[in-house]
């Protein structure tokens, strides 16, 4: 099994508000990495993918949402590299299946349901010991598929990254992209997490948790922005549709209401309130995830 990205490109942002402040706007365009893979999942699978495979096992079995991007990416990845995988999704099964759970269909992958009291209880041994009996063994993937390894794999998303910049930012659900970006920048510049979800002051502790359990040092260039999830995890405001249907206007790039739109927002903001020095480079991570636009009526 061969996992090499797909090299992606850099591209400049014009506006004139980054002219105003003295600031360039580059945005890394992981979104291109793999055709049906999308964006920093394929970063968090890949070595998940490797230990699977090393380990003999032929089922991937995870978690998430209806519309959720990292079980779109797992149906994928399971497609493409000879894997069954199974995904567990929080709720009540609907008919017809929205485009995300078609998705997963088409490419193989078996549905359960399990009701939101037991999809809290998802991680207990109890309950991975049943679904074993249940299912027949598995490699298992935490929800949102951050792990050690999907540290691993995310260190390496800018490791072709040949501009010079001054601080790199990305959308933060989970921790496991940003601690994989801190990891990889290995000390050098500084790094922005832009919580996408309410309370996200955990993320600060979740991100040093997961640097130590990836054997890193414990940097300290980075941080956590949490005053731009717009009500909590995939809730919008009118002034983000806005934001995100401006933006693609103008620069042709679309984004997603759940991640990668709270991200450019708060940027623009933060650029605004003149956050960053006159001079300062941003190179913010398009982190893929467009699929989920369909579940706010989007194409
Ligand atoms: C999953 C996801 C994120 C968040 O990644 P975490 O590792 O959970 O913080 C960001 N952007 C997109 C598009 C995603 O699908």
């Amino acid at each position: 099994m061969l996992l090499t990205p797909q090299a992606t490109p850099i591209q400049a942002l014009h506006d004139s508000l980054f002219d105003r402040h003295g600031v360039r706007l580059l945005i890394k365009r992981v979104d291109l990495v793999h055709p049906v893979i999308s964006g920093n999942k394929w970063y968090k699978l890949k070595y998940n993918l490797l230990a699977a495979q090393q380990q003999g096992f032929d089922t991937l079995l995870s978690f998430g949402g209806a519309y959720s991007n990292h079980i779109h990416a797992l149906a994928g990845a399971g497609h493409v590299y000879g894997f069954r995988t199974i995904g567990l999704i929080r709720g009540e099964p609907y008919q017809p299946l929205n485009p995300t759970l078609q998705f997963a269909v088409d490419h193989g992958m078996a549905l359960h349901y399990l009701s939101r009291a037991e999809y809290r209880m998802k991680n207990s041994p109890a309950m991975i010991e049943r679904l074993r009996q249940q299912l027949g063994d598995f490699y298992l993937l935490p929800e949102g598929g951050t792990n050690a390894l999907a540290v691993q794999g995310c260190s390496e998303m800018l490791a072709d990254v040949d501009t010079e910049f001054d601080v790199v930012a990305c959308a933060c659900g989970t921790g496991g992209t940003l601690a994989g970006v801190v990891a990889g920048l290995n000390g050098k510049h500084r790094a922005l997490g832009v919580a996408v979800l309410k309370g996200g002051e955990f993320l600060g502790d979740e991100v040093r948790r997961l640097l130590q359990e990836s054997g890193e040092p414990q940097f300290d260039n980075w941080q956590v922005e949490c005053g731009y999830h717009h009500g909590g995890y995939a809730k919008t405001t009118p002034e983000l549709m806005a934001f995100m249907q401006r933006f693609e206007q103008q620069h042709g790039i679309l984004l997603d209401p759940v991640y990668t739109a709270k991200l450019f927002l708060a940027l623009y903001t933060m650029v605004e309130q003149q956050q960053f020095a006159r001079g300062t480079t941003l190179l913010a991570i398009h982190s893929g995830g467009l699929q989920g636009r369909a579940g706010f009526g989007l194409n």
